[in-house]
């Protein structure tokens, strides 16, 4: 049978775009329905992105200090790692999220609908797989995320020994050889897990560089490492032709050296992540969609139809979570009347591999292209005793400056602890703090946020621990 119900604002989605958006229209007084077409809110970022890849990644990290602290003269015993354990404890943290959030979104009285939803007009849903079949909206918020994207030749369609992340985060086994194709932050960070658990991967990637587009001094020191890590990178390489055999699959690579042919267990594609805008009756409510799928929005997140709101990742880059978060409480200000707007001068982002790599606003590689004029004041970790004590004499901070008025523009870190330490490089950008508010705020000694301190007297003249 038909069942219509009418709400004030209807989100789809339930990732943290959809979540924050429903849960601050709901503490703005609004009538919230959350439609999710799975059974658990969250999201990518929480059920197969974010916190399973840390958990995965916290763990590796465990086991390669304990293969690396005889030299403080430490052994253990070489790590054994009981993939089934693992697995559950991995899935015991997402379960405590999933609850958490139902549980909020419970308290705060917002209707949460498992179906799947799709437009009929710009006022009207169809529920696919709820008893509420239709549901009339005042107000709408688009936040159905992202999915991984294919590899143009079907032979590399995800299955079998072919996995996308949400299959590596699985966790099904621990393949003696992986093939991970793409060098982005996916790739790295679930490859380098995998590898440090106890597979050899290799990794092939397109660009000249891994994490094309971050800063060079950036990413050096995690390429030493991942030299380290994996049994062989191929950069300007490409993974021409794979066919599946019954105990492994076999893997042509275009190389700069020439055709490479390889036997791996499995293989993972990373290639990127596409925007969730196709199939959702968009075009049915009037919903402009722009150039590579995103929904076009303005600054308060609003849609080209005046009541439809899109935000996260099906909004555009930075596909981030935090940046859905952000936006999605935006939309929810926006409608309920609130002169809000996505407007922000830096976005963290952070790549969570060991060293860790974290940048927030202008970047020195982004400065040159447009030909600003900068100055660049970096702080070596190898002059800070903390990063010392952790063995991380790598690592380096960097900030990138207005060389007349001293203003911090953007940051970069690479190192362990690199996600937090960023927190403070988006908090001077976004405040219009100057290198002498960084240097003057006093840091505790001995922490990695010294360096911070430090590259801000650099840029000043004269750092106490470099010379
Ligand atoms: P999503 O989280 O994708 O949520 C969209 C939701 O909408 C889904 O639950 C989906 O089921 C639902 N949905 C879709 N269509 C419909 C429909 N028609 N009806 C009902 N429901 C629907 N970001 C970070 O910031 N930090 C990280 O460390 C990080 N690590 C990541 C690691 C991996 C392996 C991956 C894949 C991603 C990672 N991300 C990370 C990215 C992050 O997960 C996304 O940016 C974030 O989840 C985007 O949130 P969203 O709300 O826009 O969409």
């Amino acid at each position: 049978g038909e069942l219509t119900q009418e709400t004030e604002v209807a989100v789809i989605g339930g990732g943290p775009g959809g979540y924050a958006a429903a849960f601050r229209a709901a503490d703005l007084g609004l009538e919230v329905t959350l439609i999710e077409a799975e059974a658990r809110l969250g999201g990518t970022c929480l059920l197969r992105g974010c916190i399973p890849s840390k958990a995965l990644l916290q763990t590796a990290e465990i086991v390669w200090d304990a293969l690396h602290a005889s030299e403080r003269g430490v052994d253990f015993r070489p790590p054994q790692v009981d993939l089934h354990k693992l697995r559950s404890w991995k899935e015991s943290v997402v379960d405590k999220l999933c609850g958490g959030l139902s549980k909020l979104a419970q308290r705060r009285g917002v209707q949460v609908l498992k179906a799947r939803a799709v437009f009929e007009d710009e006022r009207t849903l169809r529920l696919d797989g709820s008893d509420v079949t239709h549901l009339k909206f005042r107000h709408a918020v688009v936040a159905t995320g992202s999915e991984p994207a294919a590899l143009p030749d079907a032979a590399f369609r995800v299955g079998g020994r072919i996995m996308d992340s949400s299959a590596a985060l699985d966790l099904d086994d621990l393949p003696q050889r992986l093939l991970v194709i793409g060098g982005g932050y996916i790739g790295l960070e679930l490859g380098s897990a995998y590898a440090v658990l106890g597979s050899r991967v290799t990794l092939v990637h397109r660009g000249e560089r891994l994490l094309g587009g971050v800063d060079p001094d950036l990413t050096r020191p995690l390429e030493k490492r991942l030299a380290q890590v994996f049994e062989k990178i191929h950069l300007q390489s490409e993974a021409t032709e794979i066919s599946e055999e019954e105990d492994g699959v076999a893997v042509t690579l275009r190389t700069p050296d020439g055709p490479v042919q390889d036997r791996f267990h499995k293989v993972l594609v990373a290639v990127g992540r596409r925007p969730r805008s196709a199939g959702l009756g968009l075009e049915a409510a009037g919903v402009r969609i722009g150039a590579r799928g995103y929904i076009e929005t303005d600054e308060q997140c609003r849609t080209s139809v005046p009541t439809i709101f899109a935000v996260g990742d099906v909004a555009g880059d930075p596909m981030l979570a935090h940046k859905a978060m952000r936006e999605g409480k935006v939309a929810a200000e926006a409608i309920a009347g609130l002169p809000s707007a996505y407007d922000v001068r830096a976005v963290p982002a952070v790549v969570y591999t060991d060293p860790q790599v974290a940048w927030a606003g202008l970047t020195e590689t982004e400065a040159r292209q447009k030909g600003l004029r900068v100055k660049v004041a970096r702080f070596p970790w190898g002059a800070s005793g903390r990063a010392l004590t952790m063995e991380a004499a790598e690592g380096l901070t960097k900030m990138v400056l207005d060389p007349d008025s001293g203003r911090v523009l953007g940051m970069g870190i690479v190192g362990r602890g690199a996600e937090t330490l960023i927190a403070e490089g988006v908090l001077a950008i976004e405040m219009a703090a100057t290198a002498e508010d960084v240097a003057l705020s006093i840091h505790a000694h001995p922490t990695l946020s010294e360096t911070e301190g430090e590259a801000a007297e650099v840029f000043l003249g004269s750092a106490t621990h470099l010379f």
